[in-house]
């Protein structure tokens, strides 16, 4: 494995290599991403991510949800599409399985977790999907918490994948304390990549994005007001959008992190780093792309 660790500003100007909307465009050609989660209490998740993946640039986004928080999702964003599936005290079960996968075959991407919830059911729910979809994966929140210790599940997969955990959520994948994973931050990122056959984006003021058997790369942290909740669920949709778009997978992870970055160095100059929130994130990153590339 490279010992150097290359900054991702750095990496062939990540944000170059990305493929642009040409004059003649339509919205079948920017990429359909479907993001998975949401529960009773956590609908901010789901809505954050799909909303980052249209902002990131996708064609087409829809939310596939608890049948029961359907409505929430009809009203609160008029540019994503949703599904209603089948759930459980509003928390998506086994019986989503069949109906989602069958939306999936006209999908480019999948974003499984913000919101899930962790009931037993649903678990069971996002690790069945995780297994089975054919399609680019980004698993993040409570679909990476599906697979704690039960990372090789994810190496049986046949197409690419990407976890998102921040340091709490890498040490239970791996069920080491979490100072274990401030303690060796790159170390376990890439067992973790190993074990699942993953690209793995550990979380953090700095964010490393490593690959299995190769490339390592760092996000510097200089954008402090990405420190609030809901901004991991805007880099799980932002990483989604590349995804569905074709982007390699670790390219991917790269520029949507240094997209995000770049997002949140924008709310911080013109709205403030304490008291912006993960929405402003969204909003500022058409600019991020614009001026970075
Ligand atoms: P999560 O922990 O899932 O809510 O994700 C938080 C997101 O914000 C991740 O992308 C982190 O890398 C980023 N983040 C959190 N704190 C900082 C910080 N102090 N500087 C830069 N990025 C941060
Ligand atoms: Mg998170």
């Amino acid at each position: 494995p490279p010992e150097t660790v290359a900054s991702i500003g750095l990496i062939g100007n990540v944000l170059d290599a990305l493929p642009r909307r040409g004059a003649a465009a339509t919205k079948f050609d920017g990429g359909n991403v479907f993001v998975c989660g949401g529960s009773t209490g956590l609908t901010g998740a789901p809505s954050l991510a799909s909303a980052a993946a249209a902002r990131a640039g996708a064609g087409y986004v829809t939310v596939a949800v608890p049948a029961a928080l359907n409505l929430v999702f009809e009203l609160r964003q008029a540019e994503v599409m949703s599904v209603p599936l089948p759930d459980a005290d509003g928390a998506l079960v086994p019986d989503a399985l069949a109906p989602l996968l069958s939306r999936l075959e006209r999908a480019d991407a999948l974003v499984l977790g913000p919101g899930l919830g962790r009931a037993p059911a649903t678990g069971e729910f996002a690790r069945a999907l995780a297994a089975q979809a054919p399609l680019p994966l980004l698993l993040d929140a409570d679909g990476l918490n599906a697979h704690d210790e039960r990372l090789e599940l994810l190496a049986e997969r046949n197409a690419p994948t990407v976890l998102t955990p921040h340091g709490g959520e890498l040490a239970r994948l791996l069920g080491v304390d979490s100072d274990a994973v401030r303690a060796q931050r790159l170390a376990l990122a890439r067992e973790a990549a190993k074990r699942s056959g993953a690209i793995v984006v550990l979380k953090g003021d700095d964010t490393l994005v490593v690959e299995p058997e190769g490339r390592v790369a760092v996000s510097r942290g200089d954008a402090p007001a990405l420190a609030t909740a809901g901004t991991g669920d805007v880099l799980s949709g932002t990483i989604g959008a590349l995804l569905a778009r074709g982007v390699e997978p670790f390219a991917a992870a790269c520029a949507g992190v240094e997209l995000h970055r770049r997002a949140g160095r924008i709310v911080g100059a013109e709205i403030g780093v304490e008291g912006a929130i993960a929405g402003d994130v969204v909003a500022a990153l058409p600019t991020a792309r614009r001026d970075g590339a």
